[in-house]
C-alpha cells in the first residue's frame, strides 16, 4: 500500500564533510518535478531562509515532500464533487491510522471548531446552520478543560460558541461535569503542565459517559501518536498536516469516532450555512494530505532520528568549545518531540543577546531562522531543514557566536 520501494529511490545516504551523515529525501533532488520559471519571492522582494527553528504557522510550516507535490499536481487535473472525496480519503486514512473515522480539515485548529460542531450538533443540519448561537437551540454549551491547557488555539472551540470551564484538579473536573457539558478538550502537548494526565481524563470522561478531543498538533513524531489517543479512547483527535508529516500547511486530520467525524462533516465545506465553510480544503489539500501520511508512515524513523542527531551533533560541534557557552541536546517530550539544540552562554564572555544572534543570521546570507533568543539563549531544531545546511547553520551560529566572545 505505501509503495515502499517507490519511496526507498528517493533515499540516499550522502557522507557530508566532518564525518556527518545526512540522508537526502525529497525536497533536495536537484531537479524537483516542479522546477518553476520564474522566481516569485525574488520577484516580490520577500525574504525566503534556511528554516532551523521548527514547524511554525508564521514561518509557512515545513516544505513539502516531492511526493506531495506530485498528489496535488495530479487532483488539478479532473473535477470530482468534494464529499466522495472526502469519504474516500476518510476511509483510507482511518484503515491508516486504526481509528473509526477520520475527515481533512484545514489544519489542526479547524479539526477542533469541526470536532467541536460535530459533538454539538449530531446530525442535526438545522443546528448545524445555527451554530455559534447555543442558547434556546437543545444544543450543549460548555467545554471543560484544564487551566493548565490554557493555549491560544483553544479560541477553535469558542468559534462553536460554547464557554469553556476551567477546572485544575480531578475533583474540580467531576464537579463541573453538568448537564450542558458538551465535551471534554485536552491539549496534549500540555499533559505533563497539569495536575490530571492524559488516561485519568479519559477515564473520567468514559465514566460521565462525556465526548472528549486530544489536541495532538504538532505531536508527530512518534508515529505511534498517529493512533495511540484515538485507541487511548479519545473520541476525536486532531493533527496538523503540515507540521511533523510535511502534508500542505493548509490541511489537518480530526480523527475518531464515526458519529463524531460525520456530524463534524455536517459544519464543512461545500455545506455554507455552517461555522466551518471558511476552513475549506479542496481535492489539492485532500490527496495532498494523504500522500504526506503514506509517505510518513512508510519512512525509516530510526534512520531519520540518527540524521536529525548527527546534523544537531555538527551544529553543536561548532559552538560547544567557545569559553563561557553552555549546550545541550534536549527532546521535548510531547510534542516537536525532535533532538533540540539549546544554547546560552554567559553575557559577560560571549558579548550578544540571544535576539542579537537570531538578527545577526536572519540579516546574513542566506538568511536563518533559528527559535528560542532573549538575552541570552537561542535554539535549533533540524527536522525543516534541506538535509545538507546544517553545515552552513553550523557555520554561520559558529561564526556569530565566537565573533562576540571575549
Ligand atoms: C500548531 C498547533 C495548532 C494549530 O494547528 P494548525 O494545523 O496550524 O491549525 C493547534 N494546537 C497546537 C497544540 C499546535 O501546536
Amino acid at each position: 500500500m505505501f509503495k515502499r520501494r517507490e519511496i526507498l529511490k528517493h533515499l540516499t545516504a550522502l557522507p557530508l564533510v566532518g564525518g556527518v551523515t545526512t540522508l537526502v529525501t525529497g525536497p533536495l533532488q536537484a531537479k524537483s518535478l516542479l522546477s518553476p520559471a520564474r522566481d516569485y519571492f525574488k520577484e516580490l522582494g520577500v525574504r525566503t531562509f534556511i528554516n532551523a527553528a521548527g514547524t511554525y504557522t508564521s514561518m509557512t510550516g515545513s516544505l513539502m515532500l516531492d511526493e506531495v507535490k506530485e498528489a496535488i499536481m495530479y487532483a488539478t487535473q479532473d473535477y470530482v464533487i468534494l464529499d466522495d472525496l472526502q469519504d474516500k480519503v476518510g476511509e483510507r486514512i482511518a484503515s491508516l491510522v486504526k481509528c473509526e473515522a477520520a475527515t481533512v480539515t484545514s489544519g489542526a485548529a479547524s479539526a477542533i471548531t469541526l470536532g467541536t460542531a460535530g459533538v454539538l450538533t449530531g446530525m442535526d443540519e438545522v443546528k448545524a446552520g445555527q451554530l455559534p448561537h447555543l442558547k434556546g437551540t437543545g444544543m450543549k454549551t460548555e467545554v471543560i478543560m484544564q487551566k493548565a491547557h490554557d493555549i491560544p488555539y483553544a479560541h477553535a472551540l469558542k468559534n462553536c460558541g460554547v464557554n469553556v470551564i476551567f477546572v485544575e484538579t480531578a475533583a474540580e473536573l467531576e464537579k463541573a461535569i453538568n448537564k450542558e457539558t458538551a465535551m471534554m478538550f485536552f491539549v496534549n502537548a500540555n499533559n505533563f503542565d497539569g495536575k490530571i494526565q492524559v488516561e485519568e481524563f479519559v477515564k473520567i470522561a468514559k465514566k460521565h459517559n462525556i465526548p472528549t478531543m486530544n489536541d495532538c498538533a504538532a505531536d508527530v513524531p512518534p508515529v505511534e501518536n498517529l493512533w495511540k489517543y484515538t485507541q487511548m479512547g479519545f473520541d476525536l483527535v486532531c493533527f496538523s498536516g503540515g507540521k511533523g508529516l510535511r502534508g500542505p500547511q493548509s490541511a489537518g486530520l480530526l480523527l475518531g469516532k464515526k458519529e463524531y467525524v460525520a456530524a463534524a462533516r455536517l459544519s464543512a465545506a461545500p455545506r455554507g450555512n455552517t461555522v466551518g465553510r471558511g476552513m475549506k480544503v479542496n481535492k489539492e489539500e485532500i490527496l495532498g494530505i494523504l500522500a504526506a501520511l503514506e509517505y510518513y508512515l512508510s519512512k525509516d524513523h530510526e534512520q531519520e532520528w540518527k540524521m536529525w542527531e548527527n546534523q544537531i551533533a555538527h551544529i553543536q560541534s561548532a559552538v560547544k568549545d567557545i569559553d563561557g557557552l553552555k549546550s545541550t541536546v534536549d527532546v521535548p517530550p510531547i510534542a516537536n518531540h525532535v533532538p533540540t539544540l539549546n544554547i546560552s552562554w554567559e553575557t559577560n564572555k560571549v558579548k550578544i543577546s540571544g535576539d542579537g544572534v537570531k538578527e545577526e543570521l536572519r540579516n546574513g546570507h542566506p538568511s536563518i531562522e533559528i527559535a528560542g533568543g532573549g538575552e541570552n539563549s537561542v535554539s535549533i531544531t533540524t527536522w525543516m531543514l534541506v538535509p545538507g545546511q546544517e553545515r552552513i547553520v553550523a557555520k554561520r551560529l559558529g561564526e556569530a557566536l565566537t565573533k562576540a566572545s571575549v
